[in-house]
């Protein structure tokens, strides 16, 4: 994305240049044109409207910082939700950086810990389990984002996906050929039972986009990486995606937005049926305690046997 030519609409300075439409653009029409694609990417989806109550997870980095930002700069109220994760200097700015964006934009964030909510920190789950530490952390915040936003009264969970999570994890969907996994890899999760809708408006722009987004609005954002994200398998697939892109620009784009045309050609696959977890009355896919259950179930076993 060097900077190079006038704006193509005013001519002024370029402050980008998007290789995927061969299109210079300034700060100002840079930062519109970013907006324009979220709304349209909001009402092609259905994602909501302005009378539902609406909930951005923030994590402190760039994308959902934007896309808070964004979401209020297009006219929509919602609030925003943090979780502490406990993962020592990355967790302590993700959490500082989060609550200043919600002050300084006069923004209603709420912030939830890991270890209120389990017991345990993420670090803690780590040094005791051999299980991937992304899996049960993706699985724990899934968990409390859902129940956070169903509790608290919230139609829709907007989270910060963006193309370039979007085109790896169709990547690795479709080397597996998971048909389930494709199915539902959409950027609309419809409200079913006590599972909240979700939604990723972020889709359409890319993360390089999103940095962009963030220098020319001043958007702070955590800019050190969580100690676990070295070596996950979606880093190798977006690092892949990556290499395609600056070989044929475009490519992620077409590859998400041809999947989300061609979607409906994959057969749905058989409803699962969802029981209620019996400790906390989440649901679950089978009749026995849910995931979250267990690890925190895991975690009082722990703590007593230390005790
Ligand atoms: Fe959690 Fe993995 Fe993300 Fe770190 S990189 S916050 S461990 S999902
Ligand atoms: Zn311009
Ligand atoms: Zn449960």
């Amino acid at each position: 994305m060097a900077r190079q030519k006038g704006c193509r609409i005013c001519k002024k300075e370029a402050f980008i240049h998007l290789r995927y439409a061969n299109l210079p653009l300034c700060k100002e029409h840079f930062v519109s044109r970013t907006e324009s694609v979220v709304q349209e990417a909001i009402n092609k989806f259905r994602m909501f409207s302005r009378k539902d109550k609406l909930l951005v997870a923030v994590s402190g980095g760039k994308d959902s910082l934007a896309l808070w930002h964004i979401i209020a700069k297009l006219g929509y109220n919602a609030d925003g939700i943090h979780i502490d994760l406990g993962l020592g200097e990355f967790s302590r700015l993700s959490s500082k950086i989060s609550r200043d964006f919600a002050e300084k934009h006069g923004l209603y964030l709420h912030m939830l810990s890991i270890n209120e909510e389990l017991g345990a920190s993420i670090h803690s789950l780590v040094k005791k389990r051999y299980e991937k530490p992304c899996s049960f952390c993706g699985a724990v915040k899934r968990y409390i984002l859902n129940k956070a936003s169903y509790e608290l009264g919230y139609d829709v969970l907007i989270t910060g996906h963006n193309l370039d999570d979007e085109s790896a994890r169709l990547l690795g969907n479709v080397l597996n050929w998971d048909e389930e996994y494709i199915y539902h890899q959409y950027p609309v999760l419809p409200k079913e039972g006590k599972m909240v809708k979700k939604v990723k408006p972020l889709v359409f722009i890319s993360r390089k986009e999103l940095a962009s987004y963030c220098e020319a609005e001043g958007i702070e954002h955590i800019k050190i990486a969580c100690p676990y994200a070295t070596g996950a398998r979606s880093l190798v697939l977006t690092d892949i995606m990556e290499q395609i892109e600056s070989r044929y620009p475009a490519t992620k784009l077409r590859f998400v937005k041809g999947f989300y045309k061609l979607r409906d050609r994959f057969m749905p696959p058989e409803k699962v049926i969802l029981y209620e977890c019996p400790d906390c009355g989440m649901p679950t896919s089978s009749e026995r305690l849910c995931r979250f259950c267990r690890i925190k179930n895991g975690v009082k076993h722990d703590t007593a046997q230390t005790d």
